[in-house]
């Protein structure tokens, strides 16, 4: 997938046409209105179906030059320096775009109703800070593009993180069993219209099924092309256990690896351990150089539990070190016999640990965005309706071939890959939780940052508040934390709009 860096479009209007130099001292010219914003960003992975970034919404437009348009309501600013500003509106489709302050006097005019007058309030309109006068601002979502299935191809793991959701036993998915999962997920992928599938080796610890995964991979290649869809493949991993083969196996097929790392250092409260008590993280901090030595840059998942959240600026300064995209998870209730006090950190402890992170990424700004996936499972990218796929676009195949609706719902199977069509099983089966469009979540339908955000995970929203259709428990820290994040990147685009070409 391109960068953010190579796809970013940069606008300078000079409406004085320029003036040629002469011997004398000329009128000072005044500035020009400049506009940034960056297309094409990167996803990070994590170990739920996200929102696809592909989407964009289609914003009502007007070709009438007559037309009269205004700027949108919805409008989020911040300061950033030398006069710049960060504009986001709410509706999108651009995400954060940065202005000077002879930008922002042009973007302002239109609080009152005019028509398209130049180049930059065209290039406005393109980006959906202005809207025609009466139009509905109101994005479309269309139909997701891609099938994702999470496929556990082993029940067993080589850690004993504390706060885990799978049930582990030293089961491994077998070879007749792997092959008809991604039957069933081609099979649902054409009955349903997608035109890519996104397989997701995982577990338990999905490198302890290697074998299996080398299989699946040549399989799932024929397949995909057979049908002609598309086929994207990542690796969910815990980093103990990655030999040279099988990375160089990764980079040469073209595979994502996402590892999850909570924390760096020996002195760390450590909550990926192994079964005799000892702190995984330093092993797991080499493999990911090792990764690096290899030509793959990992996808780090950081989850934040009250363990680690005074701590989770280290994890973050470590993957800026290395120039790695993270997410930072925000810890999931299970609802396995775990004690969720344990684990659940309140909310002004995530939201000092957030602005802990930010004032990390602040202080070295990165070139590649971080808004697509760095907090919990707001995505920044581009507007979307849902948090997920789940119930919609997304299967769970555990190792026995049986179909769930999410990862975290492995134990509560709706089908199996003999069926027709599992995702249609998936669709209509919303006993044990469902996930609405945030338009029907009470408290978020009216939400600034409703198309981002989407209302958080809902199968936590369901167990913590027992209704679906609430804000998300994590609600007061994403509010705390949007803000920051969007002046971020609103530096972060100050800083590298500059760069050449790469
Ligand atoms: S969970 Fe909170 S921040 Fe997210 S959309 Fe709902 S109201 Fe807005
Ligand atoms: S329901 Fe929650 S845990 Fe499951 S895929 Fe969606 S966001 Fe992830």
């Amino acid at each position: 997938m391109s960068s953010s860096i190579r796809d970013l479009p940069v606008i300078l209007w000079d409406p004085s046409g320029g003036l040629a130099e002469q011997d004398c001292a000329c009128a000072d010219v005044q500035p020009s209105p400049e506009v940034y914003w960056a297309s094409g960003l990167e996803t990070s992975e994590d170990d739920c179906a996200c929102a696809e970034p592909q989407i964009r919404p289609i914003l009502e437009r007007q070709n009438d030059p007559a037309a009269l348009w205004q700027a949108h309501r919805e409008q989020y600013r911040a300061p950033l320096t030398q006069g710049y500003q960060a504009v986001f509106n709410s509706l999108g489709p651009a995400g954060v775009v940065v202005v000077n302050q002879q930008a922002l006097v042009a973007l302002d005019s239109y609080r009152q109703a005019l028509p398209i007058g130049d180049a930059v309030s065209r290039q406005f309109a393109d980006l959906g800070l202005l809207r025609p006068t009466g139009a509905t601002p109101h994005p479309i979502f269309p139909h997701p593009e891609t099938l994702t299935a999470w496929l556990h191809v082993t029940n067993a793991c080589n850690l004993r993180c504390t706060y885990c959701y799978v049930t582990k036993a030293a089961e491994a998915m077998d070879e007749a069993t792997g092959l008809a999962a991604v039957d069933a997920v081609v099979r649902s992928a054409k009955r349903n219209g997608f035109k890519a599938i996104k397989l997701k080796y995982a577990g338990g610890e999905a490198t302890l099924n290697f074998r299996l995964i080398r299989l699946l991979h040549g399989y799932a290649q024929e397949q995909a092309a057979a049908h002609g869809l598309g086929l994207h493949e990542v690796i969910l991993s815990n980093g103990v256990y990655l030999t040279p083969a099988m990375l160089d196996f990764v980079r040469d097929s073209g595979m994502r690896l996402m590892i999850s790392l909570d924390d760096v250092g020996a002195e760390a409260d450590a909550q990926r351990v192994f079964s005799n008590g000892r702190n995984s993280a330093p092993q797991v901090a080499r493999n990911v150089d090792r990764a690096l030595t290899h030509g793959i840059k990992p996808y780090l998942s950081i989850t934040i539990t009250r363990h680690n959240a005074d701590r989770v600026a280290a994890a973050v300064a470590f993957a800026l070190d290395r120039e790695l995209l993270f997410n930072l998870n925000f810890y999931r209730d299970h609802g396995f016999g775990s004690d969720r006090g344990a684990f659940v950190a309140e909310d002004a402890q995530l939201i000092a640990g957030g602005r802990a992170a930010l004032r990390v990424i602040e202080e070295r700004l990165p070139r590649q965005s971080l808004i697509t996936a760095l907090l919990d499972r707001s995505n920044f990218a581009v507007p979307h309706d849902r948090p997920c796929g789940a119930g919609h676009s997304y299967l769970v195949i555990d190792h026995h071939g049986r179909v769930a609706t999410c990862q975290m719902e492995i134990e509560r199977s709706v089908t199996d890959v003999m069926a027709e069509d599992p995702l249609e099983v998936i669709r209509q089966h919303t006993a044990h939780f469902s996930n609405p469009s945030v338009e029907e979540k009470e408290g978020c339908r009216d939400c600034q940052w409703r198309y981002w955000c989407a209302g958080g995970c809902p199968l936590l929203t369901q167990r913590v508040t027992g209704r679906s259709i609430a804000q998300s428990p994590y609600c007061n820290v994403y509010k705390a934390l949007f803000p920051e994040l969007l002046r971020l990147e609103g530096l972060r685009l100050l800083k590298w709009h500059a760069l050449p070409v790469a």
